[in-house]
């Protein structure tokens, strides 16, 4: 068995990170915990619950946002937005980094802005991001505080629908980013996954692309990379990766 404690591999994940150049993190829901933003995978989540008449996993899919408008955004709101939610130390960690010249992308599952919050520049948002938004007819844009406001249905100055810029269940993903994703990953020289377990497409496909040696794990608990791994820490991502245990 792996020694996964934060104590035991402290000094190690701190080497790693001091030799690295071209560091490239994946992250996920875990990092975004500390801030207040519920992972909706995680066994008791969002997803496995029923909201209404409808399983929650069913309403974030396209085929339900195209029959079910209204339901669609009250779920939506109530559920998947956050306006309120600040980056945790982690965040500002990896942002940080980046202004260092020692981090060439933040590659992340979530929808929730936090990584841009933070200061990170060079973010590629494989499912979209709930602070962008467009209408459907026009394509003009409005931003995560028109849809908050908006009552029911938000609706365009065109009177078009305004759709999320996510990529919900059963959409295709941007292949822009996909493709920015993998040549970053060719390039990198550490590799850290962060507060995912890689169990959502694309990501665990994404991984093979990585070019460099040194591969970092850390998530609260086990995950299906671990064993590829050379460090693996199981702990608060907030805790583990604070800019003050680096001297940033
Ligand atoms: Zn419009």
């Amino acid at each position: 068995m792996k020694d996964c404690s934060y104590e035991s591999n402290k000094r190690a994940l701190e080497e790693a990170i001091a030799k690295a150049h071209r560091i490239v993190v994946l992250t996920g829901a875990g990092i975004s915990v500390p801030s207040g933003i519920p992972d909706f995978r995680s066994a008791t989540g969002l997803y496995s619950t029923n909201f209404g008449k409808f399983r929650a996993e069913e309403m974030i899919s396209h085929e339900f946002y195209v029959l079910h408008k209204k339901e669609f955004y009250e779920f939506y709101k109530q559920k998947m937005l956050y306006p309120d939610a600040k980056p945790n130390a982690a965040h500002i960690f990896l942002a940080k980094l980046e202004e260092k010249g020692k981090l060439s992308a933040v590659i992340t599952q979530n929808i929730d802005g936090l990584h841009q919050a933070a200061g990170s520049k060079r973010v590629l948002e494989l499912h979209g991001s709930v602070h962008r938004n467009y209408c459907e007819r026009c394509r003009k844009f409005y931003d995560l505080d028109y849809i908050v406001k908006s009552d029911g249905v938000p609706k365009c100055t065109c009177g078009g629908t305004i759709k999320p810029d996510v990529v919900l269940y059963g959409e295709g993903l941007d292949t822009d980013v996909i493709m920015a994703a993998v040549n970053a990953l060719r390039q990198a020289d550490l590799f850290i996954v962060i507060g995912t377990s890689l169990a959502v497409y694309p990501a665990a496909g994404l991984v093979d692309y990585y070019g460099g040696k040194t591969k970092i794990v850390v998530n609260k608990s086990a995950t299906p990379y671990d064993a590829y791994a050379d460090i693996v820490i199981n702990d608060d991502c907030a805790k583990v990766l604070n800019p003050v245990n680096f001297g940033l």
